[in-house]
């Protein structure tokens, strides 16, 4: 039986209001709307994905047809609802926007359907959680732009087929190899969001900073940037904390000191991580040497959830090289440890159980 980690018990720490979450937060709802940018060309970043689209989009409207269904997936925050936004404007139509878990029955989802209009968007957020009833009325209507509905119950029930109007649908998902092969393949364009470059963070922060009315300097916008993850969620995020920073010291402008000094008093590191991403990877490393360690295990010693941990907290600790993933489990890397101030004594299988005092 694995019990929860003391060092994660004693910290009581707030998964939900963490800085450096890449999920929507109550305050994100409010100011998203006004940051989102609304056209492809605002759209910064995410070169391939957008090129491509650009030539879809202008495809559909020169066919003057419905745009094919796309899916889009990537961590949290990286743009998917944004990008389906923007696809409702390129095109002139109407956005439609729910979630998977929104549609609970057949007939939430038939409703929505129904009510579009010809060429409209239907934004599905969180597609792979959608349930399998809902799902299979979907296969038609992606297909053939029908609906099967089922009238009564009993000897008495009938089938009927309602035509739909063209539409496009858009799915978004962290996960894409959660989606059934059935509803994956219906799908005709599939976009991969990536995690972004510092120069493109910065240029999104000092686009939000504009809007906002924020003085920001470049060096202050790349501070910033290389502390938010590869996420524009986050980098709006911080922005707005930094900014709160310097108004309470009476700083009229975002330096890379103002932006330093509020980030190291947020405890967010040069590389962006919290006190949560340091203490998960000291915890594999005090715990299990270093890994390998299997994903349900590190879950129930952090006291955070399988799903969470994968979607949320692994795809940037990978790309800047500090987690591995192995058949066997997940390792910090050499990187991690030095990153950490801890002295890397190499990881064995046989050392697996080893434990070590970080003091
Ligand atoms: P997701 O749907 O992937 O969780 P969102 O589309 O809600 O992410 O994006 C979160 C916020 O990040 C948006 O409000 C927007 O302000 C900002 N954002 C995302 N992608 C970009 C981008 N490419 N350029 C500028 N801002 C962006």
């Amino acid at each position: 039986m694995i019990e929860k980690n003391k060092d994660f018990d004693e910290l009581d720490i707030d998964y939900e209001n963490r800085i450096v979450s890449s999920s929507e937060s109550e305050e994100d709802k409010d100011s998203e709307i006004s940051l989102r940018p609304h056209s492809i060309d605002e759209y910064v970043g995410q070169a391939k994905a957008k090129e491509n689209l650009k030539v879809y989009i202008g495809a559909a409207k020169m066919r003057k047809d419905s745009l094919d269904h796309v899916l889009l997936y990537g961590p949290p925050g990286l743009g998917k609802t944004t990008l389906a936004c923007i696809m409702a404007n390129e095109l002139g139509v109407n956005l439609r926007v729910t979630s998977g878990p929104a549609i609970e029955k057949a007939g939430d989802l038939a409703a929505l359907l129904t009510n579009l209009s010809e060429n409209d968007i239907l934004f599905i957020d969180e597609i792979h959680r959608l349930n399998r009833s809902v799902e299979e009325i979907l296969y038609p209507a992606m297909e053939d732009y029908s609906l099967d509905l089922i009238i009564g119950k009993g000897p008495s029930a009938r089938s009927m087929r309602i035509q739909l109007p063209r539409f496009t649908l858009v799915g978004a998902t962290t996960r894409a190899g959660q989606l059934s092969t059935p509803l994956r393949d219906r799908f005709g364009i599939l976009l991969k969001l990536e995690l972004y470059s510092t120069e493109e963070l910065a240029s999104i922060v000092t686009r939000s900073a504009g809007i906002l009315g924020i003085a920001i300097e470049t060096d202050g916008a790349l501070e910033i940037a290389s502390r938010s993850r590869g996420t524009p969620r986050i980098a709006n995020r911080l922005l707005k904390r930094v900014r709160d920073f310097a108004q309470f010291t009476g700083k009229e402008c975002i330096d890379r000191e103002a932006a330093g000094f509020a980030l190291d008093r947020l405890e967010i590191d040069e590389l962006g991580l919290d006190n949560i991403d340091r203490r998960m990877l000291e915890t594999i490393i005090k715990i299990y040497n270093g890994g390998p360690v299997g994903l349900d295990t590190l879950a129930a010693t952090v006291g955070e959830e399988a799903i969470t941990i994968e979607d949320v907290y692994e795809p940037y600790l990978m790309q800047i090289g500090f987690l591995s993933r192995t058949p066997r489990g997940r390792m910090v890397t050499r990187l991690a440890y030095e990153h950490l101030g801890i002295p890397f004594r190499g990881q064995s299988s046989s050392a697996s159980q080893q434990t070590f005092s970080l003091e």
